[in-house]
């Protein structure tokens, strides 16, 4: 028996570790003009290391306590950042306190109550004197910098970094080709750390500093503009743009962790290539019904 060529397009996407929901979401990857990443766990490997933590000298913690502090806040995180952190801290063999209130700010950071503590690890926001110093130098290092708060007070940096995931810069050129665009990058990270990654991959569309909202209408505004635009992501906080694209791709962590509510494909095995992929099957089974 034949199948439908859609179908079978899906057959074939499946072979490539890509799960796409329906025949209508198979028909529309093939129409993409536009792709829009996210970065961190989409581009990059999602497991970021700790390069640096720098106390505050005003607040008189030590480094050692500041991470102790920053990777008990960030114990229940599902956030790679997060999870580099208390792994940091395991690695110096810091005993983490008890936690409690933890609550997750997508887009933004964590706070939580730590032994009686207000801690709060957070992406760098309305900073001053020596803390604006300090990320400043970090993030044209093309690092993520962190700002750990207690008691509503800045007390230290912490300074992280990702690497690019294999065969990003195949992806980027083999899409740039397919859609006659070149990818978009839309981020929550900071504008240095953004380009620095972009760069390397030849993306020269960068929108950093993003919320989750702020993505959706990035997203709007391209799709406005008249492009169809296949957003790719791997957090929760990427969820509402990868519903509101024309169709969104999940992958990494999010794989596992939205499946196919919120996008209307999955990737299995991480691998970038099945972007490209899926798209130029979709395109060859069009051809087939046509
Ligand atoms: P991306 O869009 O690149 O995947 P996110 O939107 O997940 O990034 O995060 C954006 C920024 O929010 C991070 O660069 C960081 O500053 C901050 N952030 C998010 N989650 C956390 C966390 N658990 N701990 C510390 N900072 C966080
Ligand atoms: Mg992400």
């Amino acid at each position: 028996a034949t199948m439908p060529p859609l179908l079978s397009a899906i057959a074939n996407a499946g072979r490539h570790g890509v799960l796409v929901k329906s025949a209508v979401v198979m028909e529309r990857l093939g129409q993409t003009d536009v792709v829009a990443f996210d970065k961190t766990g989409t581009l990059t490997e999602g497991t970021p290391r700790l390069t640096a933590v720098e106390a505050l000298p005003d607040a008189s913690f030590e480094e050692a306590e500041l991470l102790r502090l920053a990777a008990s806040a960030e114990r229940p995180s599902e956030h790679p950042l997060g999870r580099a952190v208390v792994a940091a801290a395991r690695d110096r063999d810091l005993t983490l306190g008890p936690v409690a209130e933890f609550a997750s700010l997508p887009g933004r950071g964590v706070t939580a109550t730590v032994g009686g503590r207000r801690i709060e690890v957070a992406g760098p926001h309305a900073l001053s004197g020596d803390a604006a110093t300090i990320v400043a130098e970090l993030e044209a290092g093309g690092r993520t910098a962190v700002i750990v708060t207690v008691d509503g007070a800045p007390a230290g940096v912490l300074a992280l970094a990702d690497r690019l995931r294999p065969g990003a810069a195949a992806t980027t050129a083999a899409l740039t080709t397919l859609t006659g665009a070149g990818p978009v990058l839309l981020t929550g990270d900071n504008r240095a750390a953004a380009e620095n990654l972009a760069r390397q991959i030849a993306i020269t569309d960068v929108r950093p500093g993003l919320l989750p909202d702020a993505k959706v209408a990035a997203v709007r505004e391209l799709e406005s503009a008249g492009h169809r635009v296949l957003v790719v992501g791997d957090g929760v906080n990427d969820a509402p743009a990868l519903a509101a694209a024309h169709t969104g791709i999940a992958m990494g962590r999010a794989g596992a962790d939205l499946t196919l509510h919120t996008a209307d494909a999955v990737i299995v095995r991480d691998e970038l290539a099945a972007i490209p992929a899926v798209i130029a099957l979709s395109r060859r089974a069009k051809r087939v019904v046509a």
